[in-house]
């Protein structure tokens, strides 16, 4: 079992509409924080002994427990019809109700949102129409949902609490046993060292005091108290004031002091200008003239560390509509309701404003782009593909499927709720899913009369309707180049239709110049710190950074990829098989080499992962042999080159305006590709991509072609032909001065 979060996007809002969205989100957190607020009057017996009992057996109870017992106590009339039991909440509430009266009337106020007095509807006899500006009849729907959310905030506040209550008993603990263990530095720490730290305090005050300003008090117990004292530069100034402190256990005496000689302490005041760096210098100093003031400060550091205070307890934030929202949470029928993935409609329960500006609560329809795979037909589709039974579409966990789950989990999955929430100023809403595991992996069915890899997709009897593919070559430079085909199956064979072709780009990629730079800068780094000793860390944040950025890197990749794939509705994604993958000679480095490999690695991985959710077969078994040589088009051997010289002076532009890249350069790693043959130029990587779809469909000549030294030999028409690639390349590339000569493509 799996639970996801999808999202549906709210599209095209109207102003009343996004207006309205935006007020219900308001009026839910500011009501929120009004029912948080009266909780903790209540917890804390603010509003009588018996709210107190109440509030603590709410905070424990389960989860819509909170609305019931809100229920008893605000309501005027309430039917108990439950018998008396001793400390049950139902007793409490009535004692409550007989002796004090409503901890508040829910049908006069429950709370003001922008001066309106906001309660929930009266039953339905009573409904009448509001027509007051200065009330808000919310659902008793919405009313129940704030009750038992109030109750969510303040339980998770308490999961916190106790957790660092606990934590805080077990610190104690430890630091009484150590103090107890060091009784000679504890000495130390109250007497010497309690009379150092007031001394700073007097230092601190007087200072500014002759500065004319009014002394900052420090409260104890307040934050300020226990952080690292900001006048410790004084500390070893004060330890040659004191040289009394090396007898601290006894092993010394003052005599044995030895204080740090004048012309050290000048060379070093030469040395380090900053304030700070002298201090921790001389400190040093004194360390290495007596190990016993060495071992003493250890300790202090360590008590300072370890035992002198504790992480401060977790706050309690309440929510605030801007600073700290708190996303509502919509249950169906109660808050959404006519949930239509397939056509994208629903209905939302907002508060609107009508032309007297009048809020009301209603039902407003509403327009949602959302997820592929929270539509019913594309779940359907992709279950059906990996053997699963269709789960119950539209419906709360738990309900009946209409087909008989064989195990109890199959039957729950479907949407378990919704949550509004505003990103950007556009509102989305994103539904919980509870799903059924998916295999790992979705395998292509084996054929037995199979010719190329693209007769798996299709039983040899089924009907083969025209498939959509789309192939991926991972560039080193950008993410990589990709063509979209589609192959129509007729008398025994594939044609093939290239429908588009481009360089995978996606917003916010990691430029790989960006990763080389911080990779050079990591090496510098590590050159000039030399060998590290045992246990030490080097350099750890910016390894990070630059992991970060590799895994930020493969992960929008991937998604560029998955995105092309939807957007275009393919039925197989193709990789090239990595296996045999040896990098371009200027790539020498074995961690370079490594670092690339990885990332492609972990792309296919990260494709294969997010393609069988969305329906997507992936096929990374695809030769890489002769790809980026061979011309996609005529399948006859091509050249690869970069252009050289960019002369971007010449032409006084921008470097990225300038037409003339300089001349034709043989390459074999370069990023352009020509065929002499049949003229076509493009990027070697869309190239290579389209060569791809064409081993897919069985259409590349591969047994025909053979390479020596950039010789290839192949058979046209039954006739041998002999194509020297490297000489007819100087033959063209004399001819040819601008890159605009070189290739049409524009990459
Ligand atoms: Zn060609």
């Amino acid at each position: 079992m799996a639970t996801r979060a999808l999202r549906a996007r709210v599209i095209n809002p109207d102003a009343t509409l996004l207006a309205a969205l935006k007020r219900t989100h308001r009026v839910y957190n500011v009501l929120l924080r009004h029912m948080v607020e009266l909780y903790l009057a209540m917890r804390k017996g603010k509003r009588g002994e018996t709210a107190r009992q109440i509030a603590e057996i709410m905070l424990k109870g389960a989860k819509n427990a909170a609305s019931r017992i809100m229920e008893g106590l605000t309501a005027k009339e309430w039917p108990s019809k439950k018998p008396d039991a001793p400390n049950s909440w139902w007793t409490l509430v009535r004692h409550r109700r007989k002796e004090e009266g409503l901890l508040l009337d829910r049908h006069d106020s429950i709370g003001t949102v922008d001066g309106r007095t906001v309660s929930p509807q009266p039953k339905h006899g009573t409904r009448k129409k509001v027509s007051d500006p200065s009330r808000l009849h919310v659902s008793s729907k919405f009313w129940r949902w704030l009750c038992d959310d109030a109750c969510e905030v303040l339980k998770s506040n308490q999961g916190q609490m106790d957790n660092w209550r606990s934590e805080y008993k077990e610190w104690r603990n430890v630091k009484s046993q150590w103090e107890k263990d060091h009784t000679e530095f504890m000495a130390f720490w109250n007497g010497l060292y309690e009379r150092f730290r007031q001394d700073c305090e007097r230092k601190r005050i007087e200072a500014q005091q002759a500065k004319g300003q009014m002394p900052t008090l420090r409260k104890r117990g307040g934050r300020q108290w226990g952080k690292r004292f900001e006048r410790w530069h004084l500390w070893p100034e004060w330890i040659e004031h004191h040289p009394e402190i090396v007898a601290w256990r006894g092993q010394a005496t003052a005599g044995d002091f030895k204080p740090v000689p004048p012309q050290e302490k000048d060379a070093l005041r030469k040395r380090f200008k900053r304030q700070d760096k002298l201090s921790k210098a001389l400190l040093d100093k004194l360390r290495e003239y007596n190990p016993e003031l060495a071992a003493l400060d250890d300790l202090r550091r360590r008590y300072e560390d370890d035992h002198e205070r504790f992480r401060r307890a977790p706050t309690l934030t309440l929510p605030d509509p801007e600073k700290h929202p708190r996303w509502m949470s919509l249950e169906r029928d109660c808050l959404y309701k006519d949930f239509d993935p397939e056509k994208g409609t629903i209905k939302l329960s907002l508060v609107g404003e009508n032309a007297d500006g009048v809020w009301y609560m209603d039902w407003f329809d509403a327009q949602v782009q959302v997820d592929p795979r929270l539509k019913p037909s594309f779940r359907r589709e992709v279950f059906r593909r990996e053997g699963r039974l269709p789960p119950f579409i539209e419906g709360r966990v738990g309900r009946k499927l209409s087909q008989p789950a064989q195990r109890a989990e199959e039957r729950q999955s479907g949407i378990a709720g919704a949550k509004l929430i505003f990103k950007q100023g556009a509102a989305h809403l994103t539904f919980t899913i509870i799903d059924q595991d998916c295999p790992s992996r979705v395998k292509p069915r084996k054929v037995a009369d199979r010719r190329c890899p693209a007769d798996n997709i299709f039983d040899p009897q089924g009907e083969r309707i025209p498939l959509r593919v789309l192939a991926v070559d991972l560039g080193v430079r950008h993410i990589g180049g990709y063509a979209v085909a589609e192959g129509h199956f007729e008398n025994g064979a594939w044609s093939v239709q290239h429908l588009t072709k481009g360089i995978l780009t996606g917003p916010q990629v990691p430029e790989r110049f960006c990763i080389d730079a911080h990779h050079r800068q990591l090496k510098r780094a590590r050159r000039l710190r030399g060998k590290p000793v045992f246990d030490e860390e080097s350099c750890v944040e910016l390894q990070d950074h630059v992991t970060h950025m590799g895994e930020d890197r493969f992960k929008k990749a991937a998604h560029a990829i998955i995105e092309l794939s939807r957007q275009h509705d393919v039925h197989t994604i193709l990789f090239e098989n990595l296996k045999g993958f040896v990098p371009s000679a200027r790539d020498e480095r074995w961690a370079n080499r490594m670092r690339i490999k990885m990332l492609r690695r972990k792309t296919v991985e990260m494709v294969k992962q997010q393609a069988g959710e969305f329906g997507f077969l992936c096929n990374e078994k695809i030769s890489p042999r002769l790809t980026s040589h061979v011309c996609s088009k005529c399948f006859r051997p091509g050249w690869r080159f970069s252009m050289k010289a960019k002369q971007s002076w010449i032409e006084k532009k921008p470097r990225a305006q300038c037409r003339d890249f300089g001349y034709p350069a043989w390459d074999r790693g370069g990023h352009l590709f020509r065929c002499p043959h049949c003229g076509y130029g493009v990027n070697a990587d869309i190239n290579a991509a389209g060569n791809l779809v064409a081993k897919f469909f069985g259409l590349w000549p591969d047994e025909q072609l053979e390479r020596k030294d950039w010789v290839y030999r192949w058979k046209e028409n039954g006739e041998p032909r002999r194509f020297a690639a490297k000489a007819e390349f100087e033959k063209w590339s004399n001819g040819v001065r601008t890159r605009k000569e070189a290739v049409q493509f524009p990459y």
